[in-house]
């Protein structure tokens, strides 16, 4: 499974040679220069995104441009990730 964010970045996590890797487009912003945050907790194995409005300021949103905040289970789960060790 990957996650895409049409027009900013995207993370394999289901290669069969590599681990998962996190590709960013570099003639876009998302504006709140997240992307690189956000494709990186996806790399921990998190395909998902927070959904709702409330949320549109949380790193895992799908909007783009606001992301400024992050769940502590996020922090955890990027200190536990293969790339941290
Ligand atoms: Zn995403």
């Amino acid at each position: 499974m990957a996650c895409f964010q049409p027009g900013h970045g995207v993370t394999k996590l289901d290669s069969n040679v590599w681990l998962p890797y996190c590709c960013l487009r570099t003639n876009t912003s998302a504006g709140d220069f997240a992307t690189l945050a956000h494709e990186i907790v996806h790399a921990t194995g998190d395909a998902r995104h927070i959904i709702g409005g409330a949320q549109r300021t949380n790193l895992m949103s799908e909007v783009t441009g606001q992301r400024a905040d992050i769940y502590k289970a996020h922090i955890d789960r990027l200190a536990k990730a293969y790339f941290a060790k």
